[in-house]
């Protein structure tokens, strides 16, 4: 790889070169990722390295955006469909999601950013929207009373769930559990 082609790489972010090599900024001190979204550095001012410790031993700070300082090596798309992952398992759970991503060692801002990118949408709106199906689901095919389902889909009180559900669909839970009830038949 030729030092043209790293400058490339850290011009345009590009994340698949992530893991093969760091850049420095001898203006800032700091070292990151190639795909960080860090200002774009002055050519004259950036020093390549081929891993964090090189770049750490030769005097420079990690970034606090890219985690430069991370070991493992993680491309964006593989810490979004972990968070998916994360998600699908636990999107009624928020406190243990909330658990999840700091042991990803990703910022919470950088993790919804991650994860837009390779889904169009937040991760709230991507929970909210497993949420909603399932709340769904349990209306129409079951007998549970409203306030279990609001718990079962993660709402710690009826009003919140209800007030969701309403935001979403434009009726409430009772409503939609009559109108579709009532197709069934
Ligand atoms: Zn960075």
């Amino acid at each position: 790889m030729t030092e043209d082609e790293m400058y490339e790489a850290v011009v345009n972010n590009d994340g698949n070169y992530d893991g093969l090599f760091f850049y420095a900024v001898k203006s800032t001190g700091i070292f990151c990722r190639p795909s960080c979204q860090s200002k774009k550095p002055l050519r004259e001012n950036v020093r390549f390295f081929k891993n964090a410790a090189d770049a750490k031993a030769a005097g420079f700070r990690p970034c606090k955006r890219c985690r430069s300082d991370l070991l493992s090596y993680r491309p964006m798309e593989k810490i979004a469909e972990l968070v998916k992952q994360h998600l699908d398992d636990l999107y009624e759970q928020q406190s243990t999601w909330n658990d999840g991503l700091r042991e990803l060692g990703l910022s919470q801002r950088r993790v919804v950013e991650v994860f837009k990118t390779a889904y169009g949408m937040t991760p709230k709106a991507y929970m909210d929207a497993l949420k909603l199906k399932e709340a769904k689901r349990l209306l129409t095919e079951t007998d549970d009373h409203v306030i279990n389902i609001a718990a079962s889909v993660g709402f710690g009180s009826l009003a919140t769930f209800n007030r969701f559900f309403k935001e979403q669909m434009g009726c409430s839970p009772v409503q939609y559990r009559k109108a579709n009830r009532g197709n069934q038949v």
